[in-house]
């Protein structure tokens, strides 16, 4: 069973790492599959893009949104990074920070299904509006998204804010989308902590 489960995360690394689906692949330097325990997955974190740090280096949340989200996680929720399983909407850096257009986040939308299909998490957190919109067919905004629970085909998802929008709104006032994330992140752990020690199916 493992070792198909391995083969197939191999064969869809391959595939991103070759993928040529939508104009993304021109200018960037790395594919940023993402990265995480690929086994026994509890928690999938799914961000908007890679960001240039993340380009050069071919790893998910590096940069300084990627050190806020690991102090969040770990400072704010008691959630060691690594054992969530953490990747992006688009799978390449789009040229100037811009927002993935719809028919990259459609080209693309294949590999999120393969990775959610293989990984099976429990509990899907999303950061932003990209990713939340589109795994919940919605144009409602993060805003009035964040700190709920909806359904995605039975595993249970929870948008919270991008910690790219975190910093460029630093107040920790109360209200504040820092202080409400504060808040977001000890309810995701509330609801981690209620999890079956061992996954179902494993
Ligand atoms: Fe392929 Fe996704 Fe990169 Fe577009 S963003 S080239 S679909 S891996």
């Amino acid at each position: 069973m493992s070792i198909d489960i391995n083969t197939a995360w191999e064969e869809l690394k391959r595939r991103v790492n070759e993928c040529h689906k939508c104009a993304l692949c021109n200018k960037r330097r790395n594919t940023v599959f993402g990265e995480g325990p690929e086994l026994n997955c509890r928690v999938m974190i799914i961000g908007e893009a890679p960001g240039v740090d993340e380009d050069i280096n071919s790893r998910p949340f590096v940069g300084k949104a990627g050190q806020l989200l690991t102090s969040i996680l770990e400072n704010g929720g008691k959630i060691p990074r690594e054992t969530i399983y953490i990747t992006n909407t688009v799978k390449c850096h789009p040229p100037e920070n811009r927002d993935p257009k719809p028919e990259e986040i459609s080209a693309c939308s294949d590999f999120l299904e393969a990775q959610l299909l293989l990984l099976r998490p429990d509990i899907v957190v999303t950061l932003g509006n990209i990713p939340t919109r589109h795994l919940l067919m919605t144009s409602k905004g993060i805003t009035s998204l964040r700190g709920q629970w909806f359904d995605w085909r039975g595993i249970r998802l929870f948008p919270m804010f991008h910690p790219s929008y975190l910093l460029r709104n630093d107040s920790r006032a109360e209200g504040s989308p820092k202080h409400l994330t504060w808040q977001d992140v000890k309810a995701l752990k509330v609801e981690i902590d209620k999890l079956p020690q061992q996954k179902e199916g494993n």
